[in-house]
């Protein structure tokens, strides 16, 4: 993919306008794909279906840009509601949540309040919380909360991306946190990441190996079958327990495959979003894959009677003249 086409779809994502609009256009652009639903309801239905499959969930209610103290606590009131459900209806689901939504711009201390009560109620329900990683700008931030909730809980895990170079060091202080392992999906300089796909990808095998002979649990998180064959293999030779990993993918992409690497007996996990706050998720998934938009494009902008819907070419305008305003900041 030319990083022409990666750095426009996460320019999009960051863009505050674009997303603080897409959550009034409601889904655009065939995001409903990707993103199970707006509300708590149908995402549970998702769940619950998945679960029938044996299929483990991991869901995050999605938010970007969180800037005051009211809407970090109404999205921790919401994850505690989710939390309820998921204990009384005995699903097999945990949460992913990032610090920003619980208002880490804001007061790093507001935030870790909010997320002590976030692991409270889990900690009661044996559930797991994962605190996912966002940019580089929030990794040390994100690390040490780790660190200090770590001490804490014991129901509590985070991400490493194997984009950074400077992650086999921070696993192995993590040796006893769970972890999920993704390659990163943010744009970063390559002053502190790789910046090409044979780097990444070799990293990622390499800390993976290294964590599937530890003793703590590591989600395998990619949809990258050469590296899912190499490491089922690895996992193989190497008797490694089904206790000890699973596989992660998001909801949406290669559902074959995850009903396969189920059906093999793996634990699976689907990463599953909702919510209004859709647009900097979906953008930065096309910016992984521009061919995610081909998955899309027809549902996106016709009705099932062949007509063309007006919410997406409003939508589709909107992002053409950030597009413009992008190229000519560029290239000044
Ligand atoms: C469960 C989960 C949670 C995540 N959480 C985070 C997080 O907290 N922080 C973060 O920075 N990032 C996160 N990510 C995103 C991650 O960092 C990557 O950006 C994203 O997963 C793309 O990398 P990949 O490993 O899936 O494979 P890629 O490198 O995108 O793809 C590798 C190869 O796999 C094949 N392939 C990939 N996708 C498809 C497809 N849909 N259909 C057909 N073939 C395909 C293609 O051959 C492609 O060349 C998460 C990803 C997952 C799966």
């Amino acid at each position: 993919m030319s990083n022409l086409t990666r750095d426009f779809f996460i320019g999009l994502s960051n863009n505050k306008f674009l997303n603080t609009n897409a959550k009034k256009w409601g889904f655009q652009l065939g995001a409903e794909k990707f993103v199970a639903g707006t509300t708590i309801e149908s995402v549970m239905n998702t769940v619950r279906e998945l679960n029938q499959q044996g299929i483990y969930c991991t869901l995050d209610n999605l938010g970007e840009f969180v800037s005051d103290k009211t809407e970090a606590s109404m999205a921790k009131d919401d994850i505690i509601r989710i939390l309820d459900e998921i204990h009384t209806e005995k699903l097999d689901c945990h949460i992913s949540v990032k610090l920003t939504q619980l208002g880490l711009d804001i007061d790093p201390e507001f935030c870790l309040d909010n997320i002590r009560q976030i692991l409270d109620i889990a900690a009661k329900y044996d559930i797991f919380i994962n605190i996912d990683m966002e940019n580089y700008a929030y990794y040390n931030r994100t690390l040490e909360a780790v660190e200090i909730l770590n001490k804490e809980y014991s129901n509590v895990g985070t991400v490493i991306q194997s984009y950074l170079y400077r992650v086999e060091a921070d696993l192995d202080l993590l040796k006893d946190v769970r972890i999920r392992l993704v390659k990163g999906a943010y744009k970063e300089s390559g002053d502190v990441a790789y910046q090409s796909k044979e780097q990444i990808d070799s990293n990622y095998i390499k800390l993976a190996k290294k964590r599937l002979l530890g003793n703590t649990f590591t989600s395998i998180a990619t949809h990258d079958h050469n590296i899912i064959n190499e490491l089922k293999d690895f996992i193989e030779e190497n008797q490694i327990s089904g206790d000890n990993f699973e596989f992660q993918m998001l909801y949406g992409f290669r559902t074959e495959m995850q009903y396969k690497l189920a059906e093999e007996g793996y634990r699976f996990c689907t990463y599953i979003p909702f919510g209004n706050d859709w647009f900097g998720y979906f953008m930065r998934r096309l910016a992984e894959r521009p061919q995610n938009l081909n998955l899309v494009a027809k549902d996106a902008f016709y009705t099932k009677d062949n007509k063309l819907k007006k919410g997406p070419i409003i939508a589709g305008a909107a992002i053409a003249l950030t597009f413009f305003i992008w190229r000519k900041k560029r290239r000044k």
